[in-house]
C-alpha cells in the first residue's frame, strides 16, 4: 500500500495544488491521500474523480499527522530538495513494505526530516510537490502506475486527434 501524506495544506490558498497532489497520487499508483488539515471540498473532488474514473483511491483530510508518522509500520519517505538524490537512494527503498510518502507545502517542520527513513530529492533544485510526487511514483513503480486499469465507469480511449470516452451504464 502506498499512502501520500500532504503536510501544511492551507485551505483556500493550496486548494488547487493539494487537489493536484491527490490526482497525481491516484493516477500514478498510490492508494490513499491524507491531508493534515480539514478540507471537505478536496475530499469531494477526489472522491468524485474516483467514482467516475475508477480505482479504490481513498482520501481523508484533517488527520493527526504526527501520530501517523510516529505509528507508521512500513517505510517512510519525505520528498525534499534537501534530501539524497533519487538515483542514490531508490535502490535502498524496500518495495515489499507499506510506503508513506510525505510532501510539504510551505516549510516542513524539522522533525519530519528526522522521523523518516529516507529524505529523497528529485534533483536538488526547488520545484513542486506535484512534480516530485509524480517523478517519485513513476521511478518507484517503474512505470506500472501509468498502465494500471482503473476499471472506471468512464474510460478514455487513447486517440491520435480527438476525445474518445466510453461511459459504462450501471
Ligand atoms: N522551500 C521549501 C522547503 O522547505 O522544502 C520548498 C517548498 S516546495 C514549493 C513544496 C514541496 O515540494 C516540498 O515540501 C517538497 O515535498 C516538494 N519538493 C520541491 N522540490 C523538490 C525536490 N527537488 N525534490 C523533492 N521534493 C521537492
Amino acid at each position: 500500500m502506498i499512502t501520500v501524506l500532504r503536510l501544511g495544506h492551507r485551505k483556500g490558498r493550496d486548494k488547487r495544488v493539494t487537489t493536484h497532489v491527490g490526482l497525481v497520487a491516484r493516477a500514478f499508483g498510490a492508494d490513499e491521500l491524507l491531508i493534515s488539515s480539514k478540507d471537505e471540498g478536496i475530499e469531494r473532488t477526489l472522491r468524485d474523480v474516483t467514482a467516475r474514473f475508477g480505482g479504490k483511491f481513498r482520501v481523508k483530510s484533517g488527520v493527526k499527522w504526527r501520530k501517523i508518522v510516529e505509528n507508521w509500520e512500513g517505510t517512510k519517505v519525505h520528498l525534499t530538495m534537501y534530501g539524497e538524490h533519487i538515483d542514490d537512494v531508490l535502490p535502498k527503498i524496500p518495495n515489499n513494505k507499506d510506503l508513506l510518502i510525505i510532501v510539504g507545502a510551505e516549510k516542513v517542520p524539522g522533525e519530519v526530516f528526522k522521523a523518516v527513513d529516507f529524505n529523497v530529492a528529485l534533483g536538488n533544485q526547488p520545484h513542486s510537490e506535484v512534480a516530485a510526487l509524480a517523478l517519485f511514483l513513476d521511478r518507484f513503480l517503474e512505470g506500472e502506475g501509468l498502465i494500471k486499469d482503473f476499471q472506471g465507469r468512464m474510460k478514455i480511449i487513447p486517440s491520435k486527434n480527438g476525445k474518445k470516452v466510453v461511459e459504462i451504464d450501471d
